[in-house]
């Protein structure tokens, strides 16, 4: 009997998203073969993202907490900074991380090529390697080719002193001052490093208010924090021009404030698009939407049947965890399961000090849209837990249905928020009510409880808030 031939399955761009569907396939029997220009699976997400930002963001927050010990009688001192070795350090968990994630490939049976990809069709593609082009074809192919910063519209200056967070990364050096175009988390997070390490950081945004978009409740604990540790936070204010002098960058501002100040450096954060330049998708028959995004069904597939979009390409919100799920639900699509991407929620984090994490309907959101909803409010000022840790400015704020109690979104502002929003996300994926999570016995004293205790709010039991 002859043997039945393999689905060939390409997936294209090895960052959360690629690399997690070409892992899956593998686990469901494809044949795949996994595109990447880096030597490694990782993308944006392990090389220059998530994973760095978040240890140069460790190493922040021992300095912060260091300097925060001084108020339960211990002096540590001011930390005495080797930037070589925290570059090493981060470079390190960088590598250690994308090798790992090589050899898993290779047990998975994935070929992984190192070049560039171009579709020729919609069952052909060219990948340029260094040793020359090589030809494929496929069954099946999943685009997760990611997203790149965007540029300030207009203004062009080439200058090693103007970074975006890739260069920001490198921590090349530790300015003096640094202005960082754009109060998204991006910039927060890279911007509250900085502040750490030294430099006198300012932060100028178009919007009215840091982190435009996020529930004014949750923001409010961090603005009151970065307005001590930042020089200086511009709000309804846009970056207008920006040219070298001898000394740094001048950068001149309109609106709010209408200056020129002079930086040693700027961050431009003021978002990321879509990227999928070069790869020959003119010769498909795939479309996008007027951002720029791949247009795509709930199961991930575009307008070629065969062919599959997830991550950043396939649109917002530009996290790794949403392109990872999308992955799971494309490659069971093309092994023909009956999947969809139907998930209520995707959690989202801003690492800063402290972090601010939610998922699901926000109050705001709520309130747009005319929404009968019931919102509870716990300040971690009652929490034991925050309270040893000296991180009483916190709040856990749950949205729920006034007649059900279904949990319709979560909230959360303080320490290891980003941790404690999983709970949230997955009561509100179970359909929980306000008393499922009440009920549940949540270990004392942790910052858990802050969760279980805005929920009792909803049935009026709170132990540690009086809400008659
Ligand atoms: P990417 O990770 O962007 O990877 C795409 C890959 O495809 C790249 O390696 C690229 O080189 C390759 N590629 C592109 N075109 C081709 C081609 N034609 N041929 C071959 N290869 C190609 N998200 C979070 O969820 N949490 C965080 O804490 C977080 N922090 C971040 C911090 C920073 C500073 C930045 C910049 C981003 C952060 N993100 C975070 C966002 C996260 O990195 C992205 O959402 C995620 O990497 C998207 O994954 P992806 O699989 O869509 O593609």
């Amino acid at each position: 009997m002859m043997s039945e031939a393999k689905t060939r399955l390409v997936v294209i761009g090895a960052g959360p998203g690629g690399y997690t569907a070409a892992f899956h396939a593998a686990q469901l029997g494809l044949e795949v073969t996994m595109i990447d220009t880096r030597a490694n699976p990782g993308g944006v997400c392990l090389n220059v993202g998530c994973i760095p930002s978040k240890a140069l963001l460790h190493a922040a927050a021992v300095i912060t907490e260091s300097r925060h010990a001084v108020e339960f009688g211990l002096n540590f001192g001011e930390p005495e900074l080797d930037v070589k070795k925290l570059r090493a350090w981060k470079e390190q968990i960088v590598s250690q991380l994308t090798g790992g994630l090589g050899q898993l490939a290779k047990k998975h049976k994935v070929r992984f090529i190192q070049g560039l990809a171009e579709f020729n069709s919609a069952s052909s593609l060219s990948v340029k390697t260094a040793s020359g082009n090589e030809e494929l074809d496929f069954d099946y192919a999943i685009v997760a080719t990611g997203s790149v910063p965007a540029k300030i519209p207009g203004i062009t200056l080439e200058s090693d002193r103007v970074v975006d967070s890739t260069g920001a990364l490198e921590i090349p050096d530790i300015p003096n001052s640094l202005l960082v175009v754009g109060g998204g988390y991006i910039g927060l997070e890279l911007g509250s490093v900085y502040s750490a390490l030294g430099s006198a950081v300012s932060v100028v945004e178009f919007m009215d208010s840091l982190l435009p978009g996020v529930d004014r409740d949750l923001v409010r604990p961090l603005e009151r924090k970065i307005k001590k540790s930042f020089s200086k936070i511009y709000l309804k204010t846009k970056v207008t021009g920006m040219s070298e002098t001898k000394s740094g960058v001048a950068v001149t501002f309109e609106g709010k404030v209408n200056e020129t100040i002079e930086y040693d450096r700027v961050l431009v954060a003021i978002g990321r698009k879509p990227y999928c330049s070069g790869l020959g998708l003119e010769n498909t028959k795939i479309e996008l939407d007027k951002a720029g995004f791949v247009r795509i069904d709930n199961q991930m597939r575009t307008a070629e049947p065969n062919i599959f979009a997830i991550g950043d390409i396939a649109g917002q919100p530009m996290l790794a965890h949403k392109g990872m799920r999308e992955a799971k639900v494309a490659v069971e699509a093309i092994a023909g399961r009956d999947s969809v991407y139907d998930n209520k929620v995707i959690p989202a984090v801003v690492f800063t000090d402290p972090e601010i994490a939610w998922a699901g309907l926000t109050e705001p959101e709520a309130k747009a849209k005319g929404q009968d909803i019931k919102v509870t409010r716990f300040p971690w000022a009652a929490s034991g837990r925050a309270l040893t840790m000296g991180r009483n400015e916190g709040l856990t704020k749950m949205v729920l249905d006034p007649e059900t109690g279904s949990i319709l979104g979560v909230g959360i502002v303080g320490a290891h928020a980003g941790e404690l929003i999983a709970e949230g996300a997955l009561a509100i994926e179970m359909g929980a009510v306000a008393e499922d999570l009440a009920l549940t016995i949540h270990a004392h004293p942790t910052l858990s409880e802050t969760v279980g205790e805005a929920a009792e709010i909803f049935t009026g039991f709170s132990t540690h808030v009086f809400t008659r």
